[in-house]
């Protein structure tokens, strides 16, 4: 559910008039509402009660740091997957010890910077990796809290290149070799091993391969007690899809998959944290566009919008879908449109044969559940300026982050003097 509904024949943010915005901020830009980012948040929370448990947004999937303050301020902490990302939620007010840091690639400078500010655990993907902190840390005379990022070897059966728990992906320790490298932990300078860690990938629209990886979490849980450690909290990941379209079955939802989670974890006593980011980000924002023009190709009419493929990549990425709809209501009769962006690129496509209500250049349309891997995964391909984002509360709106100017995105080049 979201807070993008009709009102008297126009798309609303909440109670805010899209055009309005469009009017303000030009076009296109990203809206976010807060009403449905709460929500979302809140289904986690409530389906996680009464196991202690911390809810972690994946700031990967949406990083405006207004964003962050408004979950932080609910008591959501962050997953966050390099520094930049934990600099964002320190500014968003997120104290460390909310902060979990995941991800193959930390280096020593981020390990640095998470241990001088604070963190709740560093979910540790390889020895390589618990070697270095080990050493970072114990240089700092500081403790790091740990789980390893077990690979439980678990089909998530979702698009290719965000399945990460297969064996042959590159995340996580395989979970055969899991005790080995615990028994290494506990001899390590530094390192405080708290949990375990598992994170199968993302827009898993089943329950079964969570469960799976999860009835392996908790036999392994038992196994490391056995060898002594203290396992006192479970990071499950994230992971849980969204409906992209009405028209398809919906995923499970978080009610369901709390209940999956206290069934096959619930009897270990740890504390549970999850690190959604599509759930709570997805259907929390749009990507809101005009149409330029209208032209007739061989057999097929395209839709030439000014949005494009490097404000939002998915289509071309993943070959994601998205619904669009217009943000005027219209009663015209359906049309398929290929609906395309500027960039100079075939794959610059959002949809092919769509059937929409007849358009027109100066027409705003919206593309749905957008909210997560859209304005994070933008680039200025094209030279095409980052679009703003908006964040809209009640009838209350805000421009979150502003569209750059041309002098800023060319002065941050500069010529050699030698040229
Ligand atoms: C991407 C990612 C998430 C969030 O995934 P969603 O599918 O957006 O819920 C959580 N944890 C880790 C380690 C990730 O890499």
């Amino acid at each position: 559910m979201d807070h993008f509904i009709y009102k008297d024949g126009k798309l609303h943010a909440e109670d805010v008039d899209l055009t309005e915005i469009a009017r303000a901020v030009g076009t296109p830009f990203y809206v976010y509402s807060a009403a449905t980012l709460t929500r979302h948040y809140k289904l986690f929370t409530e389906a996680l009660s009464p196991l202690p448990h911390q809810v972690c947004f994946a700031i990967k999937s949406l990083s405006n740091i207004a964003v962050l303050k408004l979950l932080g301020d609910l008591g959501a902490g962050m997953d966050v997957v390099s520094g930049g990302e934990y600099r964002r939620a320190l500014a968003a007010g997120v104290p460390g010890d909310r902060i979990v840091f995941s991800g193959v690639g930390k280096t020593r400078e981020e390990m640095r910077l998470a241990l001088t500010h604070g963190i709740r655990q560093f979910n540790v993907e390889s020895e390589p990796e618990l070697l270095a902190l080990s050493e970072v840390a114990s240089a700092m005379g500081a403790t790091a809290p740990i789980t390893l990022r077990v690979n439980p070897d678990v089909d998530a059966k979702t698009h290719e290149k965000i399945a990460t728990g297969k064996s042959e992906n590159k995340f996580g320790i395989p979970i055969a070799k899991a005790r080995a490298v615990y028994a290494l932990a506990a001899t390590l300078p530094g390192i405080k091993v708290v949990g375990v860690d598992v994170h199968i990938g993302s827009q898993l629209t089943d329950l079964a391969p969570f469960e799976a990886a999860f009835q392996k979490v908790a036999e392994l849980t038992l196994q490391l007690r056995e060898d002594g450690h203290e396992i006192t909290r479970l990071d499950l990941g994230g992971g849980l899809g969204i409906p992209y379209t009405r028209s398809n079955e919906a995923p499970p939802l978080p009610t369901d998959y709390g209940a999956m989670v206290k069934r096959t974890l619930g009897h270990l006593n740890c504390e549970i944290e999850i690190e959604p980011g599509r759930l709570i980000s997805g259907n929390s924002g749009l990507l809101v566009s005009e149409v330029i023009y209208v032209k007739e190709g061989e057999g097929r009419t395209f839709l030439i919008v000014d949005a494009a493929m490097n404000d939002l990549v998915r289509p071309s990425m993943y070959g994601a879908h998205h619904d669009i709809v217009p943000v005027i209501e219209s009663t015209a009769d359906r049309q398929d449109y290929d609906v395309v962006g500027p960039v100079c690129e075939t794959g610059d496509t959002f949809a092919k044969g769509r059937a929409l209500a007849r358009l027109e250049p100066g027409d705003l349309i919206a593309f749905r559940s957008a909210g997560a891997y859209g304005a994070v995964m933008a680039s200025e391909y094209n030279t095409r300026p980052l679009i703003p984002e908006v964040l809209v509360m009640g009838d209350q709106f805000a421009v979150i982050r502003q569209r750059p100017s041309f002098e800023e995105i060319l002065n941050r080049d500069s010529i050699p003097s030698w040229l």
